[in-house]
């Protein structure tokens, strides 16, 4: 699955997410979780260095045995992105969106490739986009909220030159990431004060069409035995003002 495939898989997660959460009888519980911080990058949270690690397991031969602990370590999110296994439908229930990320790289450092505290849980998004690299040393070192924070409308700020790094690598200011940590942030804000509003809110969001419908028109296949299933496309039909705006 591309990148863009799988950031839509994780709205659409969120979104279930929250739904989901309502429907047992623990909104009380869940409105008192609501203090949590969706995104919390912030110095004094824990560097990724050895030091500060809660587990320590060593002498398996395979890196991704340490999943499971990394998991608990970084709190079942990614410590890139802080994208969270619930906001990922292809990781709900499981840790299929999720793997293991040398911070220095196989490449550079041959000899930590089993060494847990050279580890780290991380989305496969982010795993991908830093592929063979090693973090810069300070982001290993250092509270990674020394280098970038979040603000309250989603975007990323880089505080430090390895911050910028690490927006870029890993793109965590494009627009897509952007969009989609505003809505957390919103969804999350409204929750702490009135939950049912904060559902009413997400139903647009939950059966509108998409925006960026498929002309099917302009693709031209080899042979069509339906051609005038195009007139009825929905593409066509908003291009006619007939497509409803919920379904
Ligand atoms: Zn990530």
């Amino acid at each position: 699955m591309n990148s863009t495939g799988f950031r839509r898989q994780k709205s659409l997660a969120i979104l279930l997410d929250y739904v989901l959460s309502t429907t047992n009888s623990s909104v009380f519980s869940m409105k008192h979780s609501m203090d949590s911080i969706p995104f919390p990058f912030r110095s004094s949270s824990r560097p990724l260095a050895s030091a500060e690690r809660r587990h320590g397991p060593f002498g398996y031969t395979i890196y991704t045995s340490f999943k499971p602990w990394l998991r608990d370590e970084h709190d079942y999110r990614c410590v890139y992105c802080l994208t969270r296994e619930a906001w990922n439908l292809s990781s709900n229930g499981n840790t299929n969106g999720f793997g293991v990320d040398h911070m220095r790289s196989r490449c550079d450092a041959p000899i930590d490739k089993v060494n847990y505290n050279n580890l780290c849980y991380c989305c496969n998004n982010c795993n991908s986009l830093k592929g063979a690299r090693s973090l810069p040393q300070r982001l290993i070192d250092e509270p990674l909220g020394e280098h970038v924070r979040i603000s309250e409308d989603g975007t990323v700020l880089a505080l430090t030159e390895q911050g910028e790094w690490l927006r870029d690598c890993l793109l965590l200011a494009s627009e897509e990431s952007t969009k989609q940590r505003k809505l957390i942030l919103e969804l999350h804000k409204k929750a702490r004060y009135d939950l049912d509003n904060a559902i009413d809110s997400m139903i647009p969001m939950l059966f509108e069409y998409p925006s960026n419908l498929d002309d099917l028109s302009s693709l031209n296949p080899p042979q069509n035995s339906r051609p005038r299933g195009l007139d009825e496309s929905a593409w066509a039909r908003r291009q006619r003002a007939e497509l409803p705006r919920f379904y």
